[in-house]
């Protein structure tokens, strides 16, 4: 398994679960990876074919619903209220989600011309992925910190090879369909809010406050070419204002932490199998987008059923 973000890790637990011995080798750890940004919800975003996108994603939202019980996966079910300034279509997917419902008049501030209002999966990234880590090596995997100059590397030794490495694909796999969306957040301490406020209505920016259990993540960007990690300040400054404009109580709030991350954008996402030059079988799971975290539990019992079918018993 190459990758030890939100996609290799969920589809190392499965494979690993399933009885499939796993090693995960991965350049960079968390908190160093692109999921440990994450803001994250549940929640299709720049992620394609739409029809595959559905039924990832609505078989992840299942899963985030069962671990929301377990308090050390970091997942909190909280209400989303999403705004729109203008007449706005339902979503393609909102067959994924249960109970979504126009908002009311008074639902929404004035400058808004309606909104949608929802229930979804708040994940904790930093401690949903050490608990994706624990239950991994619970279960017997292994992983190891290196990088990898291509394929076949991994596959010395290995029966299969399962490519889950986001961005990296781009020189694994010399994919030039791959490129980085840059996202930039502000964390800040929560004073108190308990609901997702979306605007993706805007031309000109997207805002999102996502209120986890202490801190609420501030956003956002959606850089389709940038690659710099560096946070910039009129950026964070922007995002701050938007955020307040749309939650009041977060005037003042106390800043904790820039973070900026690369998410894998492509025209699709990319899992399906394949074999390396000497046959070694190789099952690729990459290019998720702005969704990866949404998507990740559907894509990895996938993986699971390409990896049964390319390994003899
Ligand atoms: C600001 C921001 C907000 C976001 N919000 C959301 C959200 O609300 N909901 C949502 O669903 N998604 C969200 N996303 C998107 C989500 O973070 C990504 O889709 C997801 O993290 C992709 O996961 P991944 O495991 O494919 O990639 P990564 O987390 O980047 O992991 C890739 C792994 O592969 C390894 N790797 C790469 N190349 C090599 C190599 N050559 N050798 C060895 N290892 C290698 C890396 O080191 C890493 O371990 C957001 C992203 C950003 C930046």
């Amino acid at each position: 398994m190459i990758g030890c973000g939100v996609i290799g890790l969920s589809a190392a637990v499965r494979l690993q679960e399933a009885g499939f011995p796993v090693r995960i080798i991965a350049r960079d750890l968390p908190p160093a990876t692109t999921s440990s940004v994450a803001a994250a919800i549940w929640y299709p975003y720049r992620a394609y074919p739409q029809h595959r996108v559905l039924d990832w994603g609505r078989r992840t939202l299942a899963v985030f619903h069962e671990l929301a019980g377990e308090r050390s996966a970091g997942i909190l079910l909280r209400d989303v209220t999403e705004l729109f300034r203008f007449p706005t279509p339902d979503p393609w997917w909102l067959p994924a989600v249960d109970g979504i419902r126009r908002c009311t008049v008074d639902e929404v501030p004035p400058a808004y011309g309606g909104g949608l209002t929802f229930r979804t999966a708040v994940v904790e990234m930093p401690v949903y992925l050490r608990y994706l880590t624990m239950r991994f090596h619970a279960a017997g995997g292994r992983i190891e910190q290196g990088t990898l100059d291509s394929l076949a590397e991994a596959g010395a030794g290995a029966a299969a090879v399962v490519n889950c490495s986001g961005l990296g694909a781009r020189q694994l796999t010399h994919d030039r369909q791959l490129l980085p969306i840059r996202g930039q957040v502000v964390l800040v301490e929560n004073p108190g809010v308990d609901q997702v406020l979306l605007d993706e209505s805007d031309p000109h920016a997207i805002t999102y406050v996502v209120p986890r259990s202490t801190d609420c993540v501030l956003g956002g960007t959606a850089e389709a070419g940038a690659k710099s990690l560096e946070p910039d300040v009129a950026t964070a400054e922007a995002i701050v204002e938007r955020c307040t404009k749309l939650e009041p109580r977060l005037a003042g709030a106390r800043l904790l932490a820039h973070r900026v991350g690369l998410r894998p954008g492509r025209p699709a996402v990319r899992l399906e199998p394949d074999h390396l030059p000497d046959g070694t079988p190789c099952v690729h799971n990459y290019g998720h987008g702005g969704s990866g975290v949404t998507l990740s539990w559907g894509c990895a019992d996938d993986v699971v059923g390409l990896i049964r079918a390319a390994l003899p018993e």
